[in-house]
């Protein structure tokens, strides 16, 4: 076995270990990260999976050099939101104007913000291993460091990073307890080509079986669409020719973009809301979906998860890793600092779950009000919009 000594080890190539990874290895640290996957390839067929970027999150991907690249290859920059209960006339409706800025933000395939990520983690120095027969010996302690075994290698780090997305195996070695609770929902995705062209126009609609996003795609005739369903109804959508999947994305959202076509697989992810209790142990600390998972309704999972990796990087910035003492002070703020941000979010989309997925007609009412309400109250519509953008 030979031994290898590297201050960092990042589990997981996401969005959030790549950016992590590049950003720590330009502060000077030597980062390894270990990954599943090979590097995403580049395809003309839109992806699947997409993110809703807001603005903080676009600096974390400009500061790692990859945003420049990805908005050269495409991203559905969006101007607008239109957001409307099927139930009742409630609306809300913001653009970029109204809050002087160029846009709302931007919708990004998962796998071209990797692709280009990647690109610069290795340009920063990074070394990156593809395998997912990795071990986690030892959390470390104050006299030596945690210890990983991968394949013929034992690796030793200062700091583990688990940002190995909602199933972590690094959170569970570390044994780190979690609070979650099941949605009962899936979120089905498609990309639906439709009559109408989308504008630049993020739209999302309530309906009393879940929300369903239509987001613009580069393509002015193309949404992709998140339908966050109760089980039963995902279960029918699933069991529809694509067809009449599309018929009923037209008929539930009004027909706001005419008629629809689907262009693509149809997808569905169980939701699950779960978050770490405890994000640190010894030399071992966790970052996006390894720390939090939360509803797609806002779009706001990958925003987090960026909002770790400023304020992990910031933390981090010029400590002695190998003193544990002082690294677990930094750890501890970086905690504090995401937990709070976390828990915002969690108790913001469970109040909008709730509020919005029930037919009880005082709730209706309610909601109906809340929806009035911003829509013609311009310091809380500008709120929205700063939450949105990310400058909350
Ligand atoms: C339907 C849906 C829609 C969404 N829409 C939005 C949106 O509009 N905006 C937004 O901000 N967020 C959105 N999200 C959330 C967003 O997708 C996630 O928050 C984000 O992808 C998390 O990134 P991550 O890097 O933390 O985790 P992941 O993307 O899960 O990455 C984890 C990485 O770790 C690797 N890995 C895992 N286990 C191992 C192992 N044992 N060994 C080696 N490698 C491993 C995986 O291969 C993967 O590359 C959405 C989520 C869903 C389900």
């Amino acid at each position: 076995m030979t031994r290898k000594q590297t201050d960092i080890v990042v589990v997981g190539g996401g969005m959030i270990g790549l950016s992590l990874a590049t950003k720590l290895a330009q502060q000077g640290r030597q980062v390894v990260v270990l990954e599943r996957h090979d590097q995403p390839e580049l395809t003309e067929e839109l992806a699947l999976r997409v993110s809703a970027l807001n603005d903080r999150s676009r600096s974390v991907l400009a500061d790692c050099g990859a945003w420049q690249k990805i908005q050269a290859h495409r991203t559905g920059p969006y101007n607008s939101m239109q957001v409307w209960d099927k139930d009742s006339p409630a609306h809300i409706e913001f653009s970029a104007v109204e809050i002087n800025a160029e846009d709302i933000g931007a919708i990004v395939e998962n796998n071209v913000a990797e692709h280009f990520l990647w690109e610069s983690a290795e340009q920063a120095g990074v070394e990156i291993i593809q395998t997912d027969s990795w071990k986690l010996i030892s959390a470390g302690d104050e006299s030596s460091p945690a210890e990983v075994n991968v394949g013929e290698q034992l690796l030793s780090a200062n700091l583990i990073i688990g940002a190995d997305g909602g199933r972590s195996q690094v959170r569970q070695f570390a044994e780190l307890p979690i609070s979650f609770w099941d949605y009962e929902q899936r979120g089905i995705v498609a990309n639906i080509h439709t009559e109408q062209p989308h504008n630049g126009v993020a739209r999302q609609v309530f309906l009393p079986t879940g929300p369903l996003a239509l987001l613009p795609t580069p393509n002015s005739h193309i949404v992709s669409i998140v339908w966050s369903a109760d089980e039963p109804l995902a279960a029918q959508l699933l069991s529809e020719t694509p067809e009449r999947f599309a018929k009923q994305v037209e008929t539930e959202s009004g027909r706001v973009l005419g008629a629809c076509e689907c262009v693509s697989d149809i997808k569905a992810f169980p939701l699950r809301m779960q978050y770490a209790r405890q994000w640190f142990h010894q030399r071992i600390v966790l970052a996006g979906d390894a720390a939090h998972t939360i509803h797609p309704l806002a779009g706001q999972g990958a925003n987090l998860g960026f909002g770790d990796v400023s304020e992990l990087c910031k933390q981090l910035q010029g400590v002695d890793l190998k003193a544990l003492n002082d690294l677990t002070k930094h750890l501890n703020a970086y905690q504090r600092a995401r937990k709070a941000d976390t828990q915002v979010m969690i108790a913001a989309m469970e109040l909008f779950k709730r509020g919005f997925g029930t037919a009880n007609p005082v709730v209706k009412g309610l909601r109906a009000l809340a929806f009035a309400i911003p829509n013609k109250f311009t310091p809380l519509k500008r709120k929205l919009a700063e939450v949105a953008l990310g400058s909350n």
